[in-house]
């Protein structure tokens, strides 16, 4: 069952609470070029991203921002680190959230910062990253444990909660996959904030969704967790791809098509590969929810098509039979698959 945190709001992104779980994404472009970034946000969003950081580290960054955010529909959190003064301009330039690394910046911008956040209605997130550790809880630990993650982010919430500030959720990433977990499950037994998971410094590609996967997987079927972002040496629309698939294997992805195919092997009657790979692409962009499976031969495929909303299994060679919310609906030749899927894809 998923833990309930308090709920804030970035833009009109809810966060926690019984929002559903959000997908982040960090825009690669210089801030600066305007054009560029609003480009990546816009195909961030129509790959099904919810929320954008960019990152602000100059104050042409933040006189950018501002024509950005006139642009685009997405809520946009501007990444601060080192001088606060980026974070007041982002804040003034439209900026829905400030994201800062509690290891860069000192009490003075925190209060700074805090004082805008709260004038303009804007939440903050505490990023801790075991990069980038306060030098005092470092030096006490040695090196970034677990235990120093976590003392970071619990004396930071702590910060803001002096200075009368909640609106805000937290991340404790590492680029260790196993740090990772225990940081967040521990950091959930002490606060009610919530969380945005992420492994950070995942990798390219394949080892990164995988590390991302098991990281923000494992803590998602503990129930933690509220937003995500997949961190890849990567496109950006990868990062979301990664991070819907992650949501839709437990379930936490609305209105999205579930496809389930089997490994193939030398009973398989109809090409599962190909058709399945047809369907996914052509199902990329279907808001519905549904699953559809798609089997080799009888052995797992009737059972398979009757928990499906749509069903498919070799049922002689080149033949397969179509199963629709659990009832046997038409037998096919293989060419006719996909057509004819489709078509009821549409339909339901
Ligand atoms: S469902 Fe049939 S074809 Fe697919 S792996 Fe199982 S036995 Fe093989």
């Amino acid at each position: 069952m998923r833990r309930k945190t308090k709920q804030i709001f970035v833009g009109n992104v809810g966060i926690g609470g019984d929002s559903s779980i959000s997908i982040q994404t960090m825009a690669n472009s210089s801030t600066e070029d305007i054009g560029k970034t609003i480009n990546q946000i816009r195909e961030a969003e129509e790959a099904g991203c919810d929320l954008i950081r960019v990152s602000c580290p100059t104050r042409e960054s933040t006189v950018a921002l501002r024509e950005i955010v006139k642009n685009v529909r997405m809520p946009i959190i501007a990444d601060i680190h080192f001088n606060y003064k980026r974070a007041i301009e982002a804040i003034d330039a439209g900026a829905c959230c400030i994201r800062i690394n509690p290891g860069n910046v000192d009490m003075f911008a925190i209060n700074e910062i805090v004082k805008a956040a709260k004038y303009n209605n804007v939440a903050i997130r505490i990023g801790v990253n075991s990069g980038s550790i306060e030098k005092d809880i470092l030096d006490k630990y040695g090196e970034p444990t677990v235990e120093a993650i976590v003392e970071s982010a619990v004396l930071n919430c702590k910060k803001l909660e002096d200075l009368d500030f909640v609106n805000f959720k937290i991340s404790v990433k590492s680029s260790d996959v196993k740090t990772t977990i225990s940081a967040y499950r521990q950091l959930s037994s002490k606060v009610n904030y919530p969380l945005h998971l992420g492994v950070t410094e995942a990798g390219t590609f394949f080892p990164g969704a995988i590390k991302s996967a098991i990281g923000i997987g494992s803590l998602l079927a503990d129930g933690i967790g509220d937003t995500i972002r997949v961190s890849l040496s990567s496109n950006i629309v990868d990062e979301i791809k990664v991070g819907k698939q992650i949501l839709k294997s437990l379930s936490l992805l609305k209105n999205s098509v579930d496809i389930i195919s089997c490994p193939t092997c030398s009973r398989t009657l109809i090409d599962v590969i190909g058709i399945a790979k047809e369907l996914e692409a052509f199902c990329e962009s279907i808001k519905k929810s549904l699953k559809i499976s798609v089997l080799g031969c009888v052995v797992n495929g009737i059972g398979e098509a009757m928990n499906s909303d749509i069903g498919i299994f070799g049922f002689k060679k080149g033949i397969a039979k179509i199963y629709v919310n659990g009832a046997e609906y038409c037998t096919v030749r293989e060419y006719e698959v996909l057509n004819t899927v489709k078509e009821l894809i549409q339909n339901q």
